[in-house]
Formats: C-alpha cells, sequence, structure tokens
C-alpha cells in the first residue's frame, strides 16, 4: 500500500465504521462495557471491511483496506509504547503511571488499549493529551478514562467538536462523494460517541502545559493552524521527542492542506507558519506522528520543517503581493509555483488550492469581480436557455477544439454551459474524455483529493 493513499484521516473512516453497525443503547453502561461492544464493533468493522475490499476494485479502497492491517504495539523509545492503526495511540510510562497521547478510531480502540495495558500495566492513565479534535485521535478517550485521568486539549477543542457534530450530515455527503464505500446516511453508535469530551485542562497557545510524572517532564505546546484551529504537540524535553499528532498531515514532509476541500473551517496560514517556528525551536530528535511511522534525524527533521515553513509562507507573500496587484485569485492559482529548491509532495495540499485558501480567508466571499456574484440567482438558472440560443453543433465542435489545443479546463467551462442541452452521447463522451485528459494531468501533481473528486464525476457519467 502507498504512504499517501493513508490520507483517509480526519474522521473519514471514522464516519464510515460506526456507521456499518446498529447497536442498542449503551447510554448506561460503564467503562468496561463500552469496551466490550467497542472490541465487538471493530471487529465487526474490520469483517465488513475485509468484504468491501475483496469485492471491490472500486477507488479510494485502499483506505477501507487501512481498518484491516492487524494492530500492533512497538516501543519506540525507551518506555514510550505505539499502538498502530488509522490513527497511532501512544503510552507513556513512568514509575508514577502513565500518559496516553490520542486514543485512536473508536473502533480500533479497544484492541490498542488491550495491546497497550500489556505493556504499561492494567492502571487508568493519569493523563490523556488529545492532539486535536478529529475522530481518528479520540475515539477511546472514553475507554481509557475511568473518572480520575485529567483530559488536556487545545483551548479550541470544544468548538471544534461542536461544528463538526453540527455539520457532520453535511461533512458525510461530502466525505461519501471523495469515499463512494461510505454508507449512505450517517450512523451512530449510542454510548460509543466520541464527541462532547470535557478537556480537564484547557492548552492555550502562548502558554505550554507543563507537567512532570514519575521523574519524567512533560510539555503540551498549543499548535493551531494545521488540522484545525485545535492542534497540540506533546514535547518530552528530556527524551528530545516531539509526538506531533497529525500537525503535518498524514506523510512526512509535504506540503499542507491550508483549507481542505472537503470544506472545514478555514484555517489562518500564518497561525501555522507560527505553530512551525515553535516547533522548530524545539530542535527535536525524534518525531512520532499520529499516522504512519516515527520520524529520525534532527537535522533531517529540522531541515523538512524549515522547508515546509518555507513554503508555506513564499504561497502567503507571492498570494498577498499578487492581490495587492490587483490580480485575481485565478490569475494567482495558475501563476503561483514553488521554487524548486521548496519543492514538496502535494499529494495532500495543493499549490493552487493553498493560494486560493489565502486568498479567501483574506477577502472571504466577494471576489469584487462579477455583479451577480451579489445574488442567489447562479449560472445554472439560465443554463437551459443558453443550451437553446447557442448553436449546438458549432459548441461541440468548439470544445473539441480546446481538447485539441490541450485546453482541457476551456473545454470543461464550455461543456458546463452546455449542461442545459439535451444529454447526447457525443457531450457525454467529450465530457469523458475532458475528465480523463485533466486525471492525467492531475497524475503528475499526484493530489489524492483531485484524483478522487475527478473520479467521481467520471462515475456520474457511468
Ligand atoms: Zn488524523
Amino acid at each position: 500500500m502507498q504512504r499517501k493513499n493513508l490520507l483517509i484521516t480526519l474522521g473519514v473512516l471514522a464516519i464510515v465504521l460506526v456507521a456499518v453497525l446498529v447497536l442498542p443503547n449503551l447510554d448506561s453502561l460503564e467503562s468496561k462495557a463500552r469496551q466490550t461492544i467497542a472490541s465487538a464493533a471493530g471487529k465487526a468493522a474490520v469483517a465488513n471491511m475485509s468484504g468491501v475490499v475483496a469485492e471491490n476494485n472500486a477507488r479510494g479502497l485502499a483506505a477501507a483496506e487501512l481498518i484491516t492491517l492487524p494492530i500492533s504495539v512497538a516501543e519506540v523509545a525507551p518506555g514510550i509504547f505505539k499502538a498502530s492503526g488509522v490513527g497511532n495511540s501512544f503510552a507513556i510510562k513512568t514509575s508514577e503511571g502513565s500518559v496516553i497521547f490520542d486514543t485512536g478510531l473508536i473502533i480500533q480502540a479497544s484492541e490498542q488499549i488491550a495491546q497497550l495495558k500489556e505493556a504499561v500495566g492494567d492502571e487508568e492513565p493519569k493523563k490523556i493529551i488529545l492532539s486535536h479534535s478529529h475522530a481518528d485521535h479520540v475515539g477511546g478517550t472514553r475507554l481509557w478514562d475511568q473518572g480520575n485521568a485529567e483530559i488536556i486539549a487545545h483551548e479550541e477543542f470544544e468548538e471544534e467538536q461542536r461544528y463538526l457534530t453540527e455539520l457532520n450530515p453535511y461533512l458525510h455527503q461530502r466525505n461519501r462523494t471523495l469515499f463512494p464505500w461510505i454508507p449512505e446516511t450517517p450512523r451512530t453508535l449510542p454510548g460509543m460517541d466520541f464527541r462532547g469530551l470535557v478537556p480537564d485542562v484547557r492548552v492555550d497557545n502562548d502558554k505550554p502545559y507543563r507537567f512532570t510524572l514519575g521523574g519524567r517532564r512533560f510539555e503540551v505546546h498549543g499548535t493551531p493552524g494545521a488540522e484545525g484551529a485545535d492542534n497540540i504537540v506533546l514535547w518530552l524535553p528530556d527524551d528530545k521527542i516531539l509526538l506531533s499528532g497529525d500537525f503535518f498531515g498524514p506523510q512526512f514532509p509535504q506540503f499542507p492542506n491550508v483549507f481542505t476541500m472537503r470544506g472545514e473551517k478555514v484555517r489562518k496560514p500564518i497561525e501555522y507558519v507560527d505553530s512551525l517556528n515553535r516547533i522548530l525551536a524545539l530542535e527535536p530528535e525524534m518525531m512520532l506522528p499520529s499516522h504512519l511511522d516515527p520520524v529520525v534525524g534532527g537535522d533531517k527533521i529540522a531541515r523538512d520543517m524549515r522547508k515546509i515553513r518555507d513554503a508555506v509562507q513564499y504561497v502567503h507573500d507571492e498570494t498577498v503581493a499578487g492581490m495587492n496587484a490587483g490580480f485575481s485569485v485565478e490569475a494567482l492559482m495558475s501563476s503561483i509555483t514553488l521554487p524548486p529548491d521548496l519543492s514538496l509532495s502535494q499529494s495532500h495540499g495543493k499549490v493552487s488550492w493553498a493560494v486560493k485558501s489565502i486568498w479567501e480567508y483574506y477577502a472571504t466571499w466577494f471576489h469584487f469581480d462579477r455583479t451577480s456574484e451579489l445574488y442567489p440567482t447562479s449560472q445554472r438558472a439560465i443554463l437551459a436557455d443558453v443550451a437553446n440560443l447557442m448553436d449546438l453543433e458549432a459548441a461541440t465542435l468548439q470544445v473539441r477544439a480546446y481538447l485539441d489545443a490541450a485546453e482541457p479546463e476551456k473545454a470543461l467551462l464550455l461543456l458546463e454551459l452546455l449542461e442545459g442541452a439535451r444529454a447526447t452521447e457525443t457531450l457525454r463522451s467529450l465530457r469523458a474524455e475532458t475528465l480523463l485528459y485533466l486525471k492525467e494531468r492531475a497524475e503528475s501533481i499526484g493530489n489524492d483529493y483531485e484524483m478522487y473528486w475527478l473520479d467521481s464525476e467520471l462515475e456520474k457519467l457511468q
């Protein structure tokens, strides 16, 4: 499996996997019972996903495949144990009890907990630190917590949970477009809700939360701007180890999602750069991300972090300069590219989308472009009339000409204007050809989300 295929983070799988099961109301049951149910849910989900993987060759399935990989625990540094999964969960052992960092996806959490307890002991952990509110990082919190563990999260954690919960139906439909094996409607497992967690300690951006347990020093730093406004990382100063949560996304190094095209809240670009500078100043020798494998080597980590920081700053500064010079967002999307020394994988975040994100972060909804932007009647409202006015044959020839001239974006625009016309076989095949052209072009950059979207558009034609 390719590493980049692991990017189904951010709750996509969580939504899927809790949706494949319907269980009775468990609200009144205690942690032990939750544990049993979670374990059963996990096994059922693995069986379900194994079936999906075996029966299909459909797109996005590498993501579903992930859930079927067996969970294992490894001691990645002295006294630091990593349980693998869609989201990793870590346990740090001390002579006065353990500290948990991230609690994984709810249906994997039970197995992760069982294995981590073999490594650090059966007692309730003293602290549970949550890197952010996405479902693949907080799932097992209520399974670990018997009421005495101190839950530590960012001061924005509850607000991020709130909006993700309120907008779940909207987010579900968007995710389902990109990951078509997700069930049609979101369902939940009553009693296994991973939302509504209330932290005991809220970490703000300016002041790290420091504590010592069993002689081991811990520092929790607020690092907003990456996968949400509520990101925190855990720094172990004596070991020079950073538990980075989801700050760098599913791969390191890579160009980040400034705003994700899945449509979550805005992320502040300069806040992200500031957070990166704060992490750089710690000078980690080892990084333990909550997805995939540890990264070792202070020089390499610092070099790659600086590259990510400088790439985001570069794209930001070029976008701002272009805005001030009066260029449109579209002009800047096509002209701003990373210089060779800052080149990074764009499989997760795409530079042209970052330009658009930064532009819209500052300028918001009115582009000062077309007057019609001010009103609720969209171009779609007149497409049927446009089709009647157009010489369909000439328009079709023009689409062909654009494709022959290697201008698929223009071909796509004209095809979108022809949507009000009767769907002919010629129009359908031109649309397929245009989408395939865009997909082939997209492969050179390899942005997973662009590919998933184009695939979903192609499937609509079948
Ligand atoms: Zn994640």
